[in-house]
């Protein structure tokens, strides 16, 4: 034990652990090079396979206890693949390709190590693909692919489409070391290429290994060149939750992703629920809060419209019979209110009397309830109407092709917005932008093609902003963000890391790849002034297209102002056209 130093007790014991991390890692390439050797010689006889355990083991818990996150994994990795050799069975029981297994993952330890070594990282975190340009806050957080491909390079353009996304992505070249990392670290969702000789057994066996292993098994996606029904018909007897064929829509992919990953979760319902009575109000909103609703109460009617517009319900909830004023009142009085004239009320009552029923529906009301009802009930009539409110609404302020707000509700939310701005003195900023030469892409890949990019940059904006960053259609193949508490200059940061990933997407029409950009302008709240932000947002737009596109460009108070350019005359093409065809051609006007 090396004593204490005077400089205290707690820096020296930070200072010693730095050391023996240090010397871990300085320690791992040899550790990891007699392990290569040991793996080798398991090819012929199986002697050293206690030893090539033992290595990893140490590695794993060591790494483990300095943070090395990564390493530890890939030596549990190296654990996990050796017992299921021992347990014998499968494509592990081959000797020689389980020393090539091994050799891959000492490589890969070893690699990690020199990684952190060199970044003087906290953890190695290499073999990662983590999400990029993540530095907005509040980014949403990715979930973890694995994705097997023995295609490396299928493999890799996968990987980096879906990073663009969000997602962290882990690459595998082998279905065996998949199927042991999925049980040491569970991933999010598990994409393989089934086209692997024996890749259809081996995607049959990591799924039935992870159901025995795993509580909660992740979603399997498959990979083929096959299109057929037959090879269709396997993958889904194999347990497999989609099929995609190759080559992938990146789109579609992550979309099916986003689903089986959960990662679209939808907001609980909000219900209102009006009662005079404390204790029925309480119980009923307790069913519904059980179920996972949000609930509001309310005893007293004359304060509806206020608690309205406030909370904003997706449902009223409402009693029959109160003492000043009945539900068919406050029915009438909340359909008086143009806001509000298709939100569902649902009566509730001991009424049974049919005529009184039938009154209570005229004036508007989506269903009667009668008490005493059973919670389920209660719970499905709540939900199903809700549910039908959700997506009227959605209809109506959304765009149908990429599910983003559009342009009336953008350009109220955007007052809105500035209004609270100003008078909380906090900052807006707001980013207009356009895909480069847009028409030719439609032009020479067909319209469904030009769809598909709009769909793309729709979900690269939507995945990577804050949830209080709002982000619409503002027409064709214009969309504008509008983010809050954020000066221009961080907001032109982010949209230019955005316009850098969404130019590294690839697009596939037919046979042929292809890749876009956009560009972009910026204007920040207060600096310029809140009737001027629009203008001077697409000021910065005509400007980042006349110096080249594909760049986003800053605009400042007075640019918007009366006498600039027409906002008609924003899109003449300033740069000859390009030739289009091959992906390196476009998008670099
Ligand atoms: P620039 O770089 O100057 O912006 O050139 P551009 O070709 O992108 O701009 P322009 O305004 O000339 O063309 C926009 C094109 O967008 C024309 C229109 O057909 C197409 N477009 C608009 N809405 C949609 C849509 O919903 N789907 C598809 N596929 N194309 C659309
Ligand atoms: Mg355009
Ligand atoms: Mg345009």
């Amino acid at each position: 034990m090396t004593p204490l130093t005077t400089d205290g007790p707690k820096s020296s014991l930070r200072a010693k652990v730095r050391q023996l991390r240090q010397s871990f890692l300085d320690r791992l390439p040899q550790m990891a090079a007699s392990g290569r050797t040991l793996s080798a010689s398991l090819a012929v006889s199986s002697d050293a396979l206690d030893e090539v355990h033992r290595i990893f083991h140490t590695i794993k818990g060591t790494g483990a206890s300095f943070g090395f996150e990564e390493i530890s994994f890939q030596a549990g990795i190296g654990q996990a693949v050796i017992t299921a050799f021992r347990d014998g069975g499968g494509p592990l029981s081959d000797a020689g390709r389980i020393a090539d297994e091994l050799i891959a993952l000492f490589d890969r330890i070893e690699l990690l190590a020199a990684e952190t070594i060199l970044a003087n990282a906290e953890s190695g975190d290499a073999q990662t693909l983590a999400a990029v340009g993540g530095s907005h806050p509040g980014m949403s957080h990715g979930k973890r692919i694995f994705l097997c491909d023995d295609d490396d390079l299928a493999g890799q353009q996968i990987a980096a489409q879906l990073v663009c996304f969000g997602y962290e992505v882990v690459s595998f070249a082998d279905t065996g070391a998949l199927r042991a990392a999925v049980i040491v670290k569970t991933p999010d969702a598990v994409i393989m290429d089934i086209m692997f000789p024996n890749g259809m057994n081996a995607g049959t066996e990591i799924i039935e290994s992870m159901r025995r292993e795993l509580p909660s098994p992740p979603p399997v996606v498959f990979l083929s060149a096959r299109k057929d029904f037959e090879a269709r018909l396997r993958a889904v007897k194999a347990g497999g939750q989609a099929y995609f064929t190759k080559p992938v829509k990146a789109t579609e992919l992550v979309e099916t992703l986003d689903v089986l990953t959960d990662r679209e979760k939808p907001e609980p319902y909000r219900v209102l629920v009006v009662d005079d009575e404390p204790e029925v109000a309480q119980y009923h909103g307790l069913i519904l809060s059980e179920a996972g609703m949000t609930v509001r109460l309310l005893h007293e009617p004359s304060s509806i419209l206020s608690v309205l517009a406030e909370f904003r319900p997706d449902l009223v909830l409402m009693d029959m019979y109160m003492p000043v004023c009945s539900g068919r009142d406050l029915a009438q009085i909340i359909r008086q209110i143009p806001d509000f004239l298709s939100l569902p009320i649902v009566f509730l009552s001991n009424e049974t009397n049919k005529v009184m029923q039938v009154s209570a529906l005229k004036v508007g009301a989506e269903g009667f309830l009668t008490k005493p009802i059973q919670p389920d009930d209660l719970i499905s009539a709540v939900a199903v109407r809700a549910e039908r409110m959700r997506t009227l609404r959605s209809l109506m302020v959304r765009d149908g092709l990429t599910g983003l707000f559009n342009h009336t509700f953008l350009s109220q939310y955007l007052s809105a917005t500035l209004a609270t701005a100003a008078r909380e003195s906090r900052k807006v900023s707001l980013a207009m932008l356009d895909i480069d030469h847009f028409k030719e892409i439609n032009d020479s890949f067909g319209h469904p093609a030009g769809d598909q990019v709009l769909v793309a940059l729709s979900r690269l904006l939507q995945q990577r902003l804050r949830h209080s960053d709002l982000v619409g259609r503002y027409g064709g193949e214009e969309f504008a963000v509008i983010m809050q508490d954020t000066g221009p200059a961080e907001a032109r940061t982010i949209i230019d890391g955005l316009r850098e990933d969404f130019g590294r997407l690839s697009f596939q029409a037919g046979e042929q790849g292809f890749s876009c950009t956009f560009s972009a302008g910026i204007a920040g709240f207060p600096a310029v002034p809140s009737d001027h932000l629009m203008e001077t947002a697409d000021q910065a737009l005509y400007r980042a297209k006349r110096s080249g596109r594909n760049r986003v460009c800053e605009g400042y108070a007075g640019d918007g102002d009366p006498g600039g350019v027409p906002s008609g005359e924003r899109m003449a093409p300033a740069a000859p056209s390009v030739a289009v065809g091959r992906r390196e051609d476009i998008g670099h006007g």
